[in-house]
């Protein structure tokens, strides 16, 4: 089977963010929690603003809530006055917000919110003990509707925002075929799209996703999603060019292997930047017709990517 080229759906993918990270005074005592980070992102990504509290009608201000166990599940309730459960509220805000908005491909919620946290909203006892630490209740409807959507707090954002813009990337593309529902055939043309990134930032779980393609896709897409959201490092990059490199030596001319070898120590000195190294692979893949080779992901960033990374000091490319 042929995989035509691959080349990025969506330009800009669209991203909720939580608004008091986008500096508006929706939080319960009435401030908010602006990012630079959060407010960088409108450069590259569709923002989505939601504030699922005020938006659900609780009202600015309003008294603070925290989620509690329950016999039912997780409840919503009252810091304060345990006998207020807002969560109905909040649920019919997220089911309503995941109609209207589709397609979301990521999201960046308030670190520790009941209900925007990406992970590590605590879950309180009747006797407020904390028994964990959780997703806030409408990012995690947001991932029950999307299974994979990568979601990250202010935090995580301003430590690593190109890894989460290549996150988002991908999972765009994987909505722009079908998501869970994708056909076989797209499913395999978005594995091998990102084979070689998913080899850079984690190489086992390439091969766990592998195993999930066409058995499990929800679990194969959080396979991929949790590998991408660990950074490939200076190994993780070696991995991935070296295969790119094994792929093609077969075909090439000695002339010009010996000047990809010269350009891929070049990298490793720090002479050459990674992304030089990365046009020089996909030029000679493209000559040699290797056209899934060419279009790797890996060798052709989303332009959210580069529009997220830091300037580059000096010509350093690792
Ligand atoms: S964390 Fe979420 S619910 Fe709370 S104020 Fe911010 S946007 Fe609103």
């Amino acid at each position: 089977m042929v995989i035509p080229p691959f080349t990025w759906p969506v330009v800009r993918p669209r991203v909720v963010v939580s608004r008091c990270l986008l500096g508006e005074a929706v939080r319960y005592d009435g401030g908010h929690r602006a990012s630079e980070a959060a407010a960088a992102l409108a450069a590259v990504f569709e923002v989505v603003p939601a504030c699922p509290e005020a938006e659900a009608g609780l009202g600015v201000p309003r008294p603070p809530v925290q989620r509690v166990a329950g016999d039912g599940g997780v409840r919503v309730r009252g810091v304060e006055d345990p006998a207020l459960d807002v969560t109905a509220a909040l649920e019919a805000f997220g089911a309503g917000f995941v109609q209207r908005q589709a397609p979301v491909h990521g999201m960046v919620g308030k670190a520790r919110s009941p209900s925007c946290a990406a992970g590590d909203s605590p879950l309180f006892d009747g006797a407020g003990q904390v028994l964990e630490e959780g997703a806030g209740v409408f990012a995690a409807a947001l991932r029950r509707a999307w299974p994979g959507l990568p979601v990250v707090d202010e935090a995580g954002l301003a430590r690593a925002p190109a890894l989460f813009a290549g996150q988002v990337a991908v999972f765009a593309h994987w909505q722009s075929l079908g998501g869970t529902a994708a056909p076989r055939e797209a499913r395999l043309q978005f594995h091998a799209a990102h084979r070689l990134r998913l080899l850079a930032h984690d190489e086992a779980a390439l091969c766990r996703a592998g195993r999930l393609l066409f058995t499990d896709p929800a679990a194969y897409i959080e396979s991929v999603m949790q590998a991408l959201a660990r950074p490939p490092g200076a190994a993780g990059h070696e991995r991935a060019l070296a295969r790119a490199r094994r792929h093609l030596a077969p075909g090439l001319p000695g002339a010009r292997l010996q000047a990809l070898d010269e350009a891929l120590a070049a990298w490793r000195e720090g002479g050459i930047s990674l992304d030089a190294v990365r046009r020089r692979l996909r030029g000679l893949a493209a000559e040699a017709g290797e056209a899934d080779l060419a279009g790797a992901s890996y060798l052709r960033p989303h332009p959210a990517e580069a529009g997220l990374s830091p300037a580059p000091a000096g010509c350093a490319g690792r």
